[in-house]
Order: structure tokens, then C-alpha cells, then sequence
């Protein structure tokens, strides 16, 4: 294996025998012609996948795609039916909740039970016990018996004693999804502290945020298989566009993802070029129009009766711009054809930021507001007025259409803004709610 590699995933399929009634299962051991009594269930078809030192990785897929298997395959909590895994370096993983914890002990004793497990010395953890302990906020319960721990409980006890073991390689098998919100910030900046002192990750989650904050690449699982990988906003969008789908078609999403990524490359490259030609935007404090500010990861749903097109910002005059005064008042348009009666039809705009953290959107129903007949067949201007509330930075906009609360037609970074400051004063993070700063000496 190339040594610049942590993990290497080679044909992984696991099976798992069902059988419909358990004596089945007697009957079938002692059938002397070997006759086959199960059903076999791949949990893992075929998986290929390398992850390179110091990567983050993403895995994204529905309830039963297979996650946690894979996951346990690596980590050697299960053996593969065939195929190999390959690791290199030391792995700290937090799998389901409560592996590898023994409930009769207290906090306190799993925690050495957990880092002499990762070959770590007494001493060593004698040295660390103190942040791990502070890391996990139990108080007074970690000299209680685990057994009396509830689930988000165990989950900082877990998180606080992977991390602490100085992994090469950590796993985390949505863990996070049970602490509070408090614990699951904290434990991102730890994993981001983890990745910037160069360790690998490999992380399950259900949400589309965290993969795309996180990760520089994703992985998307589907009954056993790698339906794709790659960009992870591109991977997450693409993931959510079939969310609703029964069956999806791999051949279709590797092709939509590869002509995503040739776009964004010709349009990468359009933009250098126009930057070596040294076309700079206008100087002036007005809004304006930049044409090389195009969104590069824009994703359409399928239609289904309707096509959302045209989008843009407009100022409150109508002029089209993508570079924003801050303060300033705008709109957001989008038109919407149908080409069927739409009932319970609802519009949604959403505002991320660069990550894909969502900032501020809405939805509108005609239903709730104004009728209870459905939106007929004909083209409909769509438009928001919104202030630009937002700091310095590049922003994008999904739109959406649905009907029955299903999208019949959505478009995920459809637009994309750019704000300019107005004045030298900095702001944090991505909104500005402060309107006045004072201050005075306390007599
Ligand atoms: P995920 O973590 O993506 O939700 P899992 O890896 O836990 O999915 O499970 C993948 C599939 O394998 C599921 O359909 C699950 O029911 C099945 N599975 C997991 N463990 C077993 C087992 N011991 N016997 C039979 N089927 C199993
Ligand atoms: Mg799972």
C-alpha cells in the first residue's frame, strides 16, 4: 500500500445469511446434501474506496445503506465476507453507542478499560485523564456504573476518549447526532483541531452541513454501494436531489456528478483567465453585476410539473446584481412554470454561506395564506425582498418549489452573492445583528 495511504477499501462485501424462521437455521446445519435454507443480504456490495493521510471523509447514505458495517469492517469489529481493508496508522473510533464499553464499570474505570484497549500505558492516561474528563462534563456520574448512563451521556464519555488517545485515524460513526448542541459544536472543533494536526477522519453523518463544513470529500452509500464520491457539496446535493427517490440509478448520478465536475473546472478555469486578463470589478460602493460570480456547484432537482428558472437578485429598481452593499434592501426573483395543477404549492428560498451552512431562508404556502384551491398551470414570478444582513463574503441561494411538502422542482446553489462592506469596522461570523457599539468608563 502507498505509504501516503490511511485507509484502502478493496471489493469490501459483507453478507449476512436471513434466514425466515430460526429452525431454518438448525436445518440447514444438518442437512447432509448441504441443501441451503437462507437468504443471503448484502450489507456491502463490492466496495471500493482510498483515503489519503490527513483527509477528511464523509460517508452520507439512508438508514440501513450500510455505514455502520463498513465502518465496523474497518475497525475490525467484524470481518468482511471478502474483499480487504488495509490500514495504516492508529485508529480511535466512536462506533455505536456504548461499543466497547463495559456497563457494570463506572465512567471512570471504562475510561482506562478503553485507552489500555488503544495501547495506551496507565501513566499516559494518568496524564490525560484530566482533559478527558473534562472533555466529557459527566461531574460526579463518572464513578457511577455506565449502565445508569443516558445515551448522550455515553456519547461524550465515548468522544471524550477517542480523541484524547492521539489517534492517526479517527472514526465516528454518528455519535454526534445524540449530544446536545452545546457537545456536538464542541466536539467539531475538536474533530477540526484533529484535522489541522494533520489526522485522518472518516465520519458518518446525516447531515449535509457537517459533511460539507468538514470533509474534503464524501462518500455516498446506498443499499451496500458506492453510488458516488467526490466534492462533497456536489456529493451531499446530488444525495438529497434522490432523497425521496425508492430506486435510483447509479449510471445517471455518476454521469450528473461527472458533468458537474466538468463544469466547475471549465468554469475554474474561465475565471483565472479572466483574472490574468486583469479585469477587475468597478471600485465604486454601488452594487453591480460580476459576471464571473456564477455559482459552481448548482444541482437540479428533477421536475416533476414544474421548472423553476430565471433567478436572480435584483436591486429594489430591477437592475441585476451579485455584488451586495451591506444594509442595502434587494430582491430575489425566480419564475416558476407549471405545467400541472399544483396543490398545497409552496415556494422556499434558503441563503448558505461558503460551507453550505444554512443562514436564513423561508417558504411561502398559498395554502396557509391565501387559498385552499391549487396553483393552475401557467408561469409565476416569484420574489423576495430581503436586506442584506449578511458580513463580507460569498454567499449562494437554493430555490425550491413544492407541492404536498415534496419538492416538485428545487435548485440547490442556484445564485450566488458576493457582499461588500460599507464602512472598516469588522463583524464576526456571517450576520450582523449589532446595529450600535458604545462603550464608557464605569465610575
Ligand atoms: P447504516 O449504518 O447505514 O444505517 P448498517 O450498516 O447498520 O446501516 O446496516 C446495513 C444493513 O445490514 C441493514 O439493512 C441492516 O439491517 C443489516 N444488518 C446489519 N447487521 C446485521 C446482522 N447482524 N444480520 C443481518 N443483517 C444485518
Ligand atoms: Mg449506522
Amino acid at each position: 500500500m502507498n505509504k501516503n495511504t490511511a485507509i484502502k477499501v478493496q471489493n469490501l462485501t459483507k453478507a449476512y445469511k436471513l434466514y425466515s424462521q430460526p429452525i431454518d437455521r438448525l436445518k440447514e446445519s444438518l442437512n447432509p446434501f448441504g441443501k441451503k435454507y437462507h437468504k443471503d443480504f448484502y450489507a456491502l456490495k463490492d466496495v471500493n474506496f482510498e483515503i489519503k493521510k490527513g483527509e477528511t471523509v464523509g460517508i452520507i447514505g439512508r438508514n440501513g445503506s450500510g455505514k455502520s458495517t463498513l465502518l465496523k469492517i474497518i475497525t475490525g469489529v467484524l470481518t468482511p465476507t471478502s474483499g480487504r481493508v488495509n490500514v495504516h496508522g492508529k485508529i480511535s473510533a466512536i462506533l455505536e453507542l456504548g461499543a466497547g464499553f463495559n456497563p457494570e464499570m463506572t465512567g471512570l474505570e471504562n475510561i482506562y478499560l478503553n485507552t489500555s484497549i488503544s495501547g495506551m500505558s496507565k501513566d499516559a492516561t494518568d496524564k490525560k485523564i484530566e482533559e478527558i474528563l473534562d472533555f466529557a462534563e459527566l461531574g460526579e456520574f463518572i464513578h457511577q456504573p455506565l449502565k445508569t448512563y443516558s445515551s448522550g451521556m455515553k456519547a461524550r464519555l465515548g468522544f471524550a476518549v477517542a480523541i484524547n488517545i492521539d489517534p492517526d485515524i479517527l472514526i465516528v460513526d454518528e455519535a454526534l447526532a445524540v449530544g446536545d448542541a452545546a457537545f456536538q459544536r464542541k466536539c467539531f472543533a475538536k474533530m477540526e483541531q484533529i484535522r489541522e494536526a494533520g489526522a485522518t477522519i472518516l465520519f458518518v453523518s446525516h447531515s449535509e452541513g457537517s459533511i460539507v463544513s468538514l470533509c474534503s470529500r464524501a462518500i455516498w452509500l446506498s443499499n451496500g454501494e458506492k453510488v458516488i464520491e467526490g466534492e462533497p457539496k456536489l456529493v451531499t446535493g446530488l444525495y438529497m436531489k434522490n432523497s425521496s427517490k425508492k430506486q435510483i440509478n447509479k449510471q445517471e448520478i455518476q454521469k450528473e456528478l461527472e458533468e458537474l465536475e466538468k463544469n466547475s473546472e471549465e468554469s475554474e478555469k474561465k475565471e483565472e483567465k479572466k483574472k490574468e486578463q486583469k479585469i477587475k470589478p468597478k471600485p465604486q460602493i454601488e452594487e453591480y453585476y460580476d459576471p464571473s460570480l456564477k455559482p459552481k456547484s448548482t444541482i437540479y432537482y428533477e421536475e416533476k410539473g414544474a421548472k423553476i428558472s430565471d433567478v436572480k437578485i435584483t436591486t429594489l429598481d430591477g437592475e441585476e446584481v451579485n455584488v451586495l452593499v451591506h444594509g442595502r434592501e434587494y430582491l430575489y426573483k425566480y419564475v416558476v412554470k407549471t405545467y400541472e395543477n399544483i396543490c398545497d404549492a409552496r415556494f422556499g428560498c434558503l441563503i448558505k454561506n461558503k460551507q453550505g451552512i444554512a443562514l436564513g431562508g423561508g417558504s411561502y404556502s398559498l395554502l396557509e395564506q391565501e387559498s385552499n384551491k391549487d396553483l393552475e398551470i401557467g408561469a409565476y414570478e416569484v420574489i423576495w425582498k430581503f436586506k442584506a444582513i449578511f458580513n463580507e463574503g460569498i454567499y449562494s441561494i437554493n430555490s425550491g418549489f413544492s407541492s404536498n411538502k415534496e419538492y416538485v422542482h428545487r435548485i440547490l446553489d442556484a445564485y450566488m452573492f458576493k457582499i461588500k462592506p460599507i464602512h472598516k469596522r469588522v463583524f464576526t461570523a456571517n450576520i450582523n445583528c449589532i446595529e450600535t457599539i458604545k462603550w464608557r468608563k464605569n465610575d
